[in-house]
């Protein structure tokens, strides 16, 4: 190994940002993160880039660490023996230590028609092809939105909110992830903002054309412009590189981020599967594994042994438009409880709790970027023996798809 020792970061969100920022503190790392865009994406604001309230988008600039050197490239294959990653266009790129930050994007749907005719919104890209249509089709145009996640949902909500007629299609159950009494008070919310909300067992969509949503049912819903946030996907590097993954294709790790492949690679964020048992993709837990994904390098390179990343969840925050919001409170080990903030009373308190959250998960790394190490998570959050009985039964097989 060379005298400085070179980190690269591979993904620029949440979580690979906090790993870049953490591990620019030591003046014997060199460390560059590799993106495939110029600018950081702020991924929980996408739907209000297509509705306008916010570009989504921050200057690398103000939330990477000023050592940290930014190669805007798009990684197309690790190779592991030889310690390098092979960018787009043939150029190499040598590591000694490797993070692992690639994010999730849109699942690819395997309803008919829906490939060609819903408009997925999970990436800036995305955004930015929907946007135009909506524009295009006009204010009267029917809107659906077929996924009942925090993504549906907040996108549903947003557009309703500009007096747009949306319909929701949820499935079994819209918000899967709420209590019951937050579920009731989004619920109650959505209508309030006038979207049809579509749910239970018969609310499965089976067919998507230019201008209808076919339900499982039989229904027939006619529909100007589909939005599909029925699921995220990861990127298939790491599978594609012959590092083990999970079944969705999250790179496999120990609890101290540690590919079970690769004592060099590290990974954080929704593409991280520790002991095969991921996190909720959420930018919540993104930020905590990068920073301790960082951790696990700066531990090896200290000559210690790394300690188990210790991740844990406030609950799920949604904003319901701009004038409302829902913080939906959970336990340490992220199953949801009574508690939320919002409803009729609280639904402004919620909206503003959302818009702190959104603007502390950039403050955060930027915190990082400016002192890296000072973002250290408070002792009660995570559970670490929840984690180990979790670890312990994965004998029986367990839900790997995650919700958008
Ligand atoms: C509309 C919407 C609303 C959401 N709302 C919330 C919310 O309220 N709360 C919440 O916790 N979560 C929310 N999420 C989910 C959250 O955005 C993700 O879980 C989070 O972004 C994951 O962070 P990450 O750092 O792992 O990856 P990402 O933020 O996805 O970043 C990964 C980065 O890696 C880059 N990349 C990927 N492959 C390569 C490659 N081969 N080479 C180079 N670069 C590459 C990508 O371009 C991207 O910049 C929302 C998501 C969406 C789409």
């Amino acid at each position: 190994m060379s005298e400085t020792t070179q980190v690269v970061v591979v993904g620029g969100g949440y979580a690979g940002v906090m790993a870049a920022n953490r591990l620019s503190g030591r003046d014997d790392v060199a460390v560059t993160l590799v993106n495939a865009q110029p600018a950081f994406v702020e991924r929980i604001r996408l739907h209000q880039r297509v509705a306008g309230s916010h570009d989504a988008v921050v200057d690398y600039r103000e939330v990477l660490g000023s050592t940290v050197r930014l190669e805007v490239a798009t990684v197309e294959r690790i190779d592991a023996t030889g310690r390098r990653l092979v960018l787009a266009g043939g150029r190499t790129l040598a590591y000694d230590y490797l993070v692992y930050a690639v994010g999730s994007a849109s699942a690819v749907p395997t309803v008919p028609g829906a490939a060609e005719h819903a408009y997925p919104l999970a990436s800036l890209e995305e955004a930015d092809r929907l946007a135009p249509e909506l524009a295009a089709a006009g204010p009267g145009a029917r809107v659906t939105v077929v996924g009942a996640g925090p993504s549906g949902i907040e996108t549903a909500s947003e557009l309703a909110e500009q007096g747009r007629t949306v319909t929701l299609v949820a499935g079994d159950l819209a918000g899967p992830y709420l209590h019951p009494k937050g579920r009731l008070a989004v619920l109650d919310e959505l209508g309030r903002l006038g979207v049809t909300v579509v749910q239970g067992p018969g609310a499965l969509v089976t067919a998507v054309t230019a201008d209808a949503v076919q339900l499982a049912d039989g229904r027939d819903m006619p529909s100007d412009v589909t939005i599909w946030t029925a699921g995220f996907a990861v990127p298939d590097l790491a599978a594609r590189s012959g590092l083990s993954t999970d079944a969705a294709g999250r790179l496999l790790t120990d609890e101290t981020l540690t590919s079970v492949d690769d004592e060099r690679i590290v990974a954080a964020g929704d593409a991280a599967a520790p002991s095969d048992l991921p996190y909720r993709m959420s930018c919540q837990a993104a930020g905590q594994l990068g920073g301790a994904a960082a951790d696990t390098v700066l531990a090896r390179l200290a000559g210690a042994a790394p300690a188990p990343a210790a991740v844990g969840f406030l609950g799920q925050c949604l904003s319901l438009g701009r004038g409302a919001g829902l913080f939906q409170f959970a336990n340490r080990g992220d199953v949801p409880v009574r508690a939320f903030l919002g409803g009729r009373l609280g639904a402004r308190a919620g909206a503003w709790l959302k818009e702190l959250v959104c603007r502390s998960t950039v403050k955060q790394l930027t915190w990082e970027a400016r002192r890296p190490g000072v973002l250290r998570y408070p002792a009660f959050v995570g559970d670490p023996r929840r984690r180990e009985v979790l670890r312990r039964s994965t004998a029986e097989p367990h839900d790997v798809v995650a919700a958008a």
